[in-house]
């Protein structure tokens, strides 16, 4: 199965891609971890555009991507969470793989500012936390692996209402491009995953 999960910053696409791909046993692909994990020259061209919220350039995106999809555990189908963000994307996605499910989480602008305005991210394993909601048992550790919680460099207000404006006018448009299926994203992460699983049967 290859899904897309579509929604504003702060949503919970992250999370819930995670808990929806072990469960159905397909893998996960960040588009925003893969260029976070990015090295050498290509950190380098990237961080320019991701620390002041811009999207990267379409081209070198789909290179990004295009090498991910080819691994040998995107086999058996994946979520895309953060692909595609423009309509250019979405026609590009047409012409390397057939997506049979999109699931669009619901939030408002103000929650997604709300929340990631303190949200912490393990950089080892990639959990999510919040200061506000959803809290570490520890200061700024991780619950999983122990590791150090940082709050991610393009979390700043200006960056935050920047990648918002961005979703609004360019990634909101695909959404007339498929048959999506709309999950309401301020309820519980719990009741949000058990909406989802409904969704994809
Ligand atoms: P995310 O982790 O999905 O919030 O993405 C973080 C940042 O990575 C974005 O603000 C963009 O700079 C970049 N990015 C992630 N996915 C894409 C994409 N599909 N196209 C262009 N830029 C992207």
């Amino acid at each position: 199965m290859k899904i897309l999960f579509v929604g504003p910053q702060g949503c919970g696409k992250g999370t819930q891609a995670k808990v929806i791909a072990e469960k159905f046993n397909i893998a996960h692909i960040s588009t925003g971890d893969l260029l976070r994990n990015a090295t050498g020259e290509l950190k380098k061209e990237v961080d320019t555009y991701m620390l002041t919220g811009k999207l990267v350039p379409d081209e070198l995106m789909l290179r990004v991507l295009k090498e991910r999809i080819s691994q040998h555990d995107c086999n058996k189908g994946f979520i895309l969470d953060g692909y595609p963000r423009n309509i250019t994307q979405a026609h590009e996605l047409d012409k390397i793989t057939r997506i049979d499910k999109v699931i669009e989480i619901e939030i408002s602008d103000q929650e997604s500012v709300r929340r990631l305005g303190g949200r912490l991210s393990c950089k080892n394993c990639g959990a999510v936390f919040n200061e506000n909601t959803h809290t570490p048992k520890r200061d700024m550790q991780c619950d999983n692996c122990d590791a150090m919680l940082i709050k991610r460099a393009d979390d700043t207000k200006e960056a935050i209402l920047k990648r918002l404006d961005i979703y609004h006018s360019e990634t909101e448009p695909i959404l007339k491009h498929y048959h999506s299926v709309k999950i309401n994203g301020e309820q519980p992460i719990d009741q949000v995953t058990k909406d989802i699983i409904q969704a994809l049967k």
